[in-house]
């Protein structure tokens, strides 16, 4: 799998490999996994950033190449997680351009850095042992919007994360108005306060920036990252114990229009103070604090972290009431009237539709928000016969991947509601759905 990020592939070979992928459920989800880390990692790829991390892996893999040669060759065998860091170390490779590997006394990397880097290693491999764990966060965000979005102005929300690592995966995130769950083969999502289901297969993101906090190591790989970057302070200090370690981080994403700035973790200025445990080397305790100019607010604070308990196993199931319609997220979405037009031709469709009633005109736009486009009847009630008074020049912000279009509407109700409409065709079709600003 990992020759299918290298350029210089043979094609045939490459066919057979995704031929092989769109039959075989875990390849698929393994290939999925390798796509998401090249994804998270992308943005920060700089040719001549991350080699101490190569390196790391590449003495581990050395390593583990020893070990193994010692033992009989019937029984070597890797567990299922290191597995995953051999693909993403293997995937490194084949994507990034080679460095000479520097010695030790270079200026490049000082001590704090260096400590911190061996610290995050350790933590990483201590994080491989690890069963199951339950973490309790606060964060300031509104309890039924999306995973991903924080504030300085919204209230401190709870959420619980409970993680079943081995094989497969099982885990739950939630709020109090949203609940997400994995069986290893499916997520389901509940949004409570709609009493709406979702459905789609493990790999879709469905809690967006969650899904870092559910694996640690994952945060840590990226921590490893924003090391080698220039501009990212850093302190760390050993007291009582614990070892702390501070992060200053730069919002990620194009913010020539601000949008999106300060709306989520990865898309704002802000400071990530760690908290491990000296001894085990495992992650304590987090808090984020956003920056803007003076002003610090504390946006996500990590109240606890239990490692190796118990989890209820029905935690990992969602009940879906009888006759209750779910909504399939992996269906490929089909719409010739939204294809082939700019994201500001969509929305000017979407509201001639809404403005004429014409809800099967919407329909393809809309799969986000009912079983196939079909609105609830209070949304209808709500925007069926606005009146679009204006549109504007769509524009891209952030890491969102769509564009927004500012509208103005006069709802039947002769309410004026003036926003962004953001919508994406990144689908295999390239419909543009809407996918939230209404
Ligand atoms: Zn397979």
């Amino acid at each position: 799998m990992v020759n299918l990020f290298d350029t210089n592939m043979d094609p045939e070979l490459k066919n057979s490999i995704l031929e092989h992928i769109n039959r075989c459920f875990d390849c698929q989800k393994e290939y999925h996994n390798a796509l998401e880390i090249i994804s998270m990692l992308k943005p920060k790829l700089q040719p001549n950033a991350p080699f101490l991390l190569k390196q790391n892996i590449m003495n581990q893999l050395k390593m583990e190449n020893t070990e193994m040669k010692a033992q009989d060759p019937k029984v070597k065998k890797f567990s299922p997680r290191f597995k995953r860091i051999l693909l993403v170390a293997a995937v490194l490779a084949a994507t990034m351009v080679i460095i000479p590997i520097v010695n030790n006394n270079t200026s490049v990397f000082n001590s704090t850095a260096r400590a911190a880097n061996s610290l995050i290693d350790n933590s990483i491999r201590a994080t491989q042992l690890v069963k199951s764990m339950i973490v309790k966060l606060k964060v300031r965000t509104l309890p039924n919007d999306n995973f991903s979005l924080v504030g300085p102005d919204y209230e401190m929300v709870n959420h619980s994360i409970y993680k079943q690592f081995g094989n497969p995966h099982k885990w739950r995130v939630e709020k109090p108005g949203r609940v997400v769950v994995c069986n290893g083969e499916f997520q389901y999502m509940h949004i409570v306060g709609m009493q709406e289901f979702y459905k789609a297969p493990s790999y879709h993101n469905l809690i967006e920036d969650f899904e870092l906090y559910l694996e640690p190591e994952k945060i840590l790989i990226k921590e490893q990252y924003n090391l080698k970057k220039d501009g990212s302070a850093l302190t760390m200090e050993v007291k009582n114990g614990l070892v702390y370690l501070a992060v200053t981080h730069k919002a990620q994403g194009d913010f020539t229009n601000e949008y999106m700035l300060n709306t989520s973790i990865e898309e704002s200025h802000n400071r990530r103070e760690y908290v491990f445990d000296n001894d085990t080397k495992l992650l304590r305790g987090l808090k984020i604090y956003l920056i803007e100019g003076e002003k610090e607010t504390l946006i996500v604070n990590l109240e606890s972290i239990e490692y190796n308990v118990d989890i209820d196993p029905t935690l990992f199931a969602l009940h879906i009431p009888q006759g209750q319609e779910c909504i399939d997220l992996a269906a490929v979405p089909k719409g010739e009237v939204f294809t082939n037009i700019t994201s500001k031709q969509a929305a000017e469709i979407l509201c001639k539709g809404l403005s004429q009633k014409d809800w099967l005109l919407v329909a393809p736009a809309l799969i986000n928000y009912g079983p196939n486009g079909e609105l609830s009847s209070d949304m209808k009630e709500k925007l069926g016969g606005l009146t679009l008074l204006q549109l504007g020049e769509p524009f891209k912000s952030g890491q969102y991947p769509g564009e927004f279009v500012p509208y103005e509407v006069r709802l039947k109700s002769g309410r004026i509601v003036k926003h962004n409409l953001a919508l994406r065709n990144d689908n295999p079709n390239k419909v543009w759905l809407v996918d939230g600003g209404f």
